[in-house]
């Protein structure tokens, strides 16, 4: 058994778990990538590492410095923890409407946790200008800007990209997931094409986004709305720049949630929904492709940072969301 050297050894190299109730829906295979295994338990710790690294190799960063970023909680919680491991402090700009989980687990790691009303980006005090403004005030800090610094997506590039064209012995058809920062899409979509640019890369986009319509028509432009934390673009980001999407779907939030009581109910899988939308996505990208296909997607992270929400009655309820009948009671 392999054996790691520290914590930060520890982010990647994530298993891949075929989803039979996905692939049955499919008629093909649907894989997905066990990104809640990292050890943040999201994808968001790749990301992190990356811009940490990124920053201390071009000097931006000393020993004991801060690192400050405006986060919908995930990539926060992975730059608590790369900054413990290498002696850094965090301060993270988080909107109070994510998950209570997620703020406990930053607390937790001992990020000082700054919560702000959610804004439209237009507002001065959305999370991300907020972030920027207290990086500027702060001595000795960096900003991450994980929407617009392509460490973020580079660590998709040579990673997640690299590790599914692996595991998947380069017999893969489409690859899908939704975009928050649009990191992941855009590296593992670029890191894919450049190993065959026959495989379909489809963006999987929530309602309240505008990516969908921009995609289809070059327009950027959001229609309603989805609960689902970490995922919903409004903007082309640096990291979306160039991202080579084939196709687009718009999923539902009920779509989204329906694989995600599925995957727990059949697979014992417990995800978030930005991972059931996606699963929704590797499923219409699969029909697209027919039988035999090999989709690939992300499980984005645990569904145990959403015990108070998505897996709370009370709350799925005043959602408007089906509520499954063993959490009925
Ligand atoms: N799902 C969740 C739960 C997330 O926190 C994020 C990151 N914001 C994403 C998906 C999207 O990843 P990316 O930022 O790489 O687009």
């Amino acid at each position: 058994m392999h054996v790691a050297n520290d914590t930060i050894a520890l982010i990647g190299n994530t298993p891949l778990v075929r989803l039979k109730g996905p692939s049955e829906a499919a008629g093909c295979d649907i894989f997905g990538k066990c990104e809640f295994a990292n050890p943040g338990a999201s994808v968001k710790d790749r990301a992190a590492l990356s811009i940490v690294e990124d920053a201390e190799e071009r000097g931006l960063i000393q020993p004991g410095g801060t690192i400050v970023e405006g986060t919908a909680g995930n990539t926060g919680i992975g730059l608590a923890l790369v900054a413990n491991a290498k002696g850094y402090k965090t301060i993270i700009v988080m909107p109070e409407t994510q998950s209570r989980e997620k703020m406990d687990t930053l607390r937790a790691l001992g990020a000082e946790l700054v919560l702000v009303p959610a804004a439209p980006y237009s507002n001065p005090g959305h999370f991300v200008h907020t972030s920027r403004r207290i990086a500027e005030e702060t001595p000795n800090a960096i900003w991450a800007n994980q929407f617009d610094n392509i460490a973020n997506r580079r660590a998709h590039i040579v990673g997640t990209a690299e590790e599914i064209w692996t595991q998947m012995e380069g017999r893969i058809d489409g690859f899908t997931c939704a975009a928050g920062t649009g990191g992941t899409i855009a590296g593992v979509g670029l890191g894919l094409k450049e190993k065959d640019e026959k495989i379909r890369i489809a963006l999987s986009d929530p309602h309240g986004a505008a990516l969908y319509s921009y995609y289809a028509t070059g327009e950027l432009k959001a229609e309603g709305s989805s609960v689902a934390e970490g995922i919903g673009q409004g903007r082309i980001t640096a990291n979306l720049e160039g991202a080579p999407i084939d196709t687009q779907f718009r999923i539902s939030d009920a779509e989204g949630m329906e694989w995600v009581r599925r995957l727990l109910a059949e697979e014992g899988l417990c995800l978030g929904l930005s991972s059931g939308i996606n699963v929704a996505g590797a499923v219409r990208l699969g029909r697209e492709l027919g039988p035999g296909a090999r989709v690939a997607t992300i499980l984005c992270d645990t569904g145990f940072r959403y015990l108070s929400t998505l897996y709370n009655a009370e709350w799925l309820r005043a959602k408007g969301l089906a509520v499954p009948e063993w959490l009925d009671a």
